[in-house]
């Protein structure tokens, strides 16, 4: 959308093709259908947020970024709020209202729109586009076309994967498509009595064969079969690679992360001198539907007088308040991901204009392309941002 008005703005004859019956299905689902359109971050914070090839993102984000965009909508009428962490959201976090202010500028731009019918091939004069095909025959006569067809999750949104496959006949090469931000399956079958508990302020280590690559405070969430969160969903396209090279891939809990370890135990000492039994005792530094999970592991009668506790045993609880362990065994499939991971690669892309490098008059934008952020409306500016450098490079290019 966002190439076909920058297009439509600079004067040229736009088609737009949607494969559905409505544009923007996927960005209705947006953050829980708020819309987390951007974020207010900078360049260099952005592209920490990307997988390594999002340096891929420079020059689009140099050209048209988070201010920008921000212009785009407030222009238009669309009042948006920044909330913690700096994510961008249209104050009526209806991200319905998005699409509606897309739409109006791809009406005001006079863009047509063939809803209903799919892009099938790309056909070649050479190495220039001519035209492309219909999944009904036909063919339409076009001297560029802006393939953005998104990633392969959540196709029931549209995006299955068939950009990457017309441009895989074409000679490009397309990354292999895997699920990033994503929830994780456990090992622990016991994480189901938790579904729905949120663990808040916890320090949630990865560790890959028992050695620690990464930690950070955050929020885990448990679900039916696994764990969830922003910590977790960040981590998830890096562990998704890491589970399928056959890594160990576990998650080190500290419910504490606000206490050392001394302090912890010189806590923990304290109350034990009291006259509670352990399940009234954990109340105060566990969360309630965690407790009993927590007393069984410990293999401790949830009765028992806490100051009878042996050494052991106040180890052993010491222990797992500070890593708790959870081994990751797998994840959800791609089409329940968030975000694609791979796709056309980068490297056969002119990031100053998204143009081909192989064929000429061709370009990619948004999910298509092997480039995937963090959650917080990085996705979405970065579908913006080279659809709006697409989209102006191919207008120029048509002279
Ligand atoms: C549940 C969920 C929540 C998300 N939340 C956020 C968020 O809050 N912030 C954020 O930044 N990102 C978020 N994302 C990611 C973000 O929505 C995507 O990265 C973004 O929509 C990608 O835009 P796109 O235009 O490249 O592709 P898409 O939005 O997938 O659009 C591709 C379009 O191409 C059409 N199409 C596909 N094949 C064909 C064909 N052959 N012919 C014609 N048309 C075709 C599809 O029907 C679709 O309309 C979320 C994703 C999901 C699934």
């Amino acid at each position: 959308m966002m190439a076909a008005i920058r297009a439509g703005l600079l004067g040229q004859k736009v088609l737009l093709i949607e494969k559905g019956s409505s544009l923007g299905r996927k960005l209705c689902l947006s953050g829980k259908g708020r819309g987390n359109l951007t974020n207010i971050g900078d360049i260099n914070t952005f592209l920490e947020n990307f997988n390594p090839t999002g340096q891929f993102l420079r020059n689009a984000f140099s050209h048209f970024f988070n201010q920008e965009l921000m212009a785009f909508f407030e222009q238009a009428g669309l009042t948006l709020k920044t909330e913690r962490q700096g994510r961008v959201f249209p104050r009526s976090e209806r991200a319905q209202d998005i699409l509606r202010v897309l739409e109006q500028y791809l009406a005001k731009v006079k863009v047509e729109i063939i809803y209903n019918r799919s892009v099938r091939e790309i056909l070649l004069k050479g190495k220039r586009v001519a035209a492309v095909k219909l999944d009904d025959g036909r063919i339409l006569a076009a001297t560029g076309v802006i393939l953005a067809t998104g990633g392969g999750s959540f196709p029931q949104t549209g995006s299955s994967g068939d950009g990457q496959q017309i441009a895989e006949k074409l000679g490009h090469r397309v990354i292999p498509l895997r699920a990033a931000l994503v929830p994780l399956l456990t090992q622990e079958k016991w994480v189901k009595d938790l579904a729905g508990l949120t663990l808040k302020n916890v320090r949630i280590c990865l560790l890959v064969n028992d050695r620690r690559k990464f930690s950070q405070i955050g929020e885990l969430l448990f679900t039916h079969f696994g764990v969830s969160g922003p910590v977790v969903l960040s981590l998830s396209g890096d562990i998704v690679d890491l589970l399928r090279s056959k890594e160990a891939v576990e998650f080190s809990i500290d419910f504490k992360p606000g206490l050392s370890p001394e302090l912890l135990k010189r806590r923990l000492e304290r109350e034990l001198q009291g006259r509670l039994i352990l399940k009234n005792l954990l109340k105060s530094f566990l969360p309630h539907s965690l407790i009993s999970v927590f007393i069984a592991l410990t293999k401790i009668r949830p009765d028992k007088k806490v100051n009878q506790l042996t050494q052991a045993e106040r180890k052993q609880l010491l222990g797992l308040m500070k890593d708790f362990r959870l081994g990751i065994s797998g994840f959800l499939p791609l089409k329940q991901a968030m975000v694609t991971r791979g796709g056309i690669s980068a490297k056969e892309i002119d990031p100053r204009t998204m143009q081909s490098k192989l064929i000429k008059g061709l370009y990619f934008a948004g999910e298509i392309i092997d480039v995937d952020g963090k959650t917080g409306g990085y996705n979405l500016q970065a579908a913006f941002s080279t659809g709006y450098l697409a989209g102006e490079n191919a207008a120029k290019n048509q002279g």
